[in-house]
């Protein structure tokens, strides 16, 4: 790791010398750029500066380059793996001003934005030409397009649609050097040299900054049902979920809860019966009116024959979206509960989900933590929360986290299916990566940023 240069006095009236730059300087937003919502992550940035144009940013990595101080890419800071915590000082660079939807165009299906516009704002948006943006992160209210592109996010409806990935056509990037790229296509096809769009998603900020974004868009679906199906146990709810998937049925949502989650959410469970159930599956298909209803009656059908005690039927929006909120309220609320909360989002092969989650007690007997498992089950990707009732047990709850980890890498799973590694899961990198594919991605980094300026500590440098 290099020497980095302290932002001194100089170094500030340069960077304020560059026209536009918005500097913030008072202590108390400093601390609140120094964290997002990594339980237990933070460190103090030098300087927090916002750009509102890439050239702002162009001259802010040129002169980064030539003093060696640190630049930290930041959208709205909702991340969970400390992504966009300067753990090495320097300069956080908020995109969150750089919020224009620059052009939505129906007939080519696609839309044009800048990174720090929000996802809800995006959806809704669009959702006024007939169109849909399909990402959806539980997140989605606080979280930007530009932050779900460094990270490729994920969602709920990833189980139908894919993730963030396969929604960017094209992008605009300044890179560390200060050159601003433009990559990709407008299109909805294009293969003209190596996929550099692909490349800079889900590269956390180390690559580049992102400066603009080309969404592919696709037609809001008619109407959506929503079905929410109650189990006896866990282990029956998951092999439900892989029966629906075999059967040939392609849900738009298929999300579970276990008990613990459901026993912390009770109180604002709109269904009776719920909070003693030992699972729940959240299942949402999406489309025309009518192929939708036969759907989630035959969906409804397999529930019950894979034995669950009932399966209700969402009557109306305002239940629907109580059940999302509901969902959306979990992570939070295990963390007021527990002053001991480590997050991992590990994935495993959609055959195995009720093989891995069988395995859970055993780790918790094992370390003495309690986990709550919870999230998109139809796509084997399982939020896990290891908590404790006490700061001090830390050291037991990363070594059952560390062994959960490589038991998901045996099982042929990856250690995150939508968070990232950011700081968080550093550690990990090596069970999953093998040697030649970190050196060959240590290349890479090193190609893009030799001086190791843009947003250091993370992934691989
Ligand atoms: C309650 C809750 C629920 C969540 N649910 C989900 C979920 O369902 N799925 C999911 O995937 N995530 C989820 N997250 C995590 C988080 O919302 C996502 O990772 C999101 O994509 C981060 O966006 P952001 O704008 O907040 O980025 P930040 O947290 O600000 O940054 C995240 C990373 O992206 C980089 N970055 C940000 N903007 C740019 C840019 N313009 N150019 C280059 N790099 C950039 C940063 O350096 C950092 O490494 C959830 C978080 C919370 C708190």
């Amino acid at each position: 790791m290099p020497e980095y240069a302290p932002i001194t006095a100089e170094i500030r009236a340069r960077i304020a010398a560059i026209p536009g730059l918005i500097l913030i300087e008072d202590p108390e937003t400093l601390e609140t750029f120094g964290k997002d919502k990594t339980p237990g992550a933070f460190h103090r940035p030098e300087l927090v500066v916002e750009a509102t144009e890439a050239d702002q940013i162009q001259e802010l990595l040129r002169l980064a380059n030539d003093c060696r101080f640190p630049v930290i890419p930041r959208g709205l800071g909702t991340g969970l793996a400390g992504g966009a915590i300067p753990i090495r000082g320097g300069v956080v660079l908020s995109l969150a001003r750089m919020n224009r939807i620059i052009a939505i165009e129906p007939r080519n299906m696609i839309a044009v934005v800048e990174p720090g516009v929000r996802n809800l704002d995006l959806k809704n948006a669009v959702r006024e030409h007939g169109l849909c943006y399909p990402p959806d992160p539980a997140s989605n209210d606080a979280c930007s397009i530009g932050g779900n592109a460094a990270t490729n996010a994920g969602g709920p409806a990833c189980v139908k649609y894919g993730t963030t990935r396969d929604y960017i056509l094209g992008l605009e990037a300044v890179l560390p050097s200060g050159e601003l790229i433009d990559v990709g296509v407008r299109t909805r096809k294009g293969v003209v040299g190596y996929d550099m769009t692909r490349l800079l998603v889900g590269s956390e900020g180390t690559l580049g900054v992102i400066t603009k974004l080309i969404v592919r868009l696709l037609p809001d679906p008619a109407a959506v049902t929503t079905l929410v199906a109650l189990f006896p146990k866990l282990g029956p709810a998951m092999e439900t979920i892989t029966t629906i998937l075999m059967r040939g049925y392609m849900p738009s949502t298929l999300e579970f809860m276990d008990s613990r989650c459901l026993e912390l959410v009770g109180d604002i469970l709109p269904f009776a019966g719920v909070k003693e159930a030992g699972a729940m599956l959240l299942i949402e298909s999406d489309g025309a009116p009518e192929t939708i209803r036969r759907e989630i009656a035959a969906i409804r059908g397999i529930c019950l024959e894979g034995g669950a005690g009932d399966a209700l039927v969402a009557p109306d929006a305002e239940k629907r979206k109580q059940m999302w909120d509901v969902r959306r309220a979990i992570s939070l609320r295990i963390e007021e509960a527990h002053p001991l909360d480590i997050q991992e989002d590990i994935v495993v092969p959609l055959g195995r989900i009720a093989e891995f989650v069988g395995c859970l007690p055993a780790y918790e007997a094992a370390h003495g933590v309690r986990i709550y498992a919870f999230g998109h089950a139809g796509d084997g990707n399982i939020h896990l929360s290891v908590t404790a009732g006490s700061p001090d047990a830390r050291k037991a709850a990363e070594t059952a986290v560390c062994k959960i980890v490589r038991k998901v890498i045996a099982m042929g799973g990856t250690m995150s299916g939508e968070h990232g590694v950011g700081i968080a899961k550093q550690p990990f990198l090596p069970l999953e990566l093998s040697p030649e594919n970190i050196r060959l991605q240590r290349a890479i980094k090193l190609l893009f940023d030799p001086n190791l300026i843009l947003n250091p500590g993370k992934l691989f440098a």
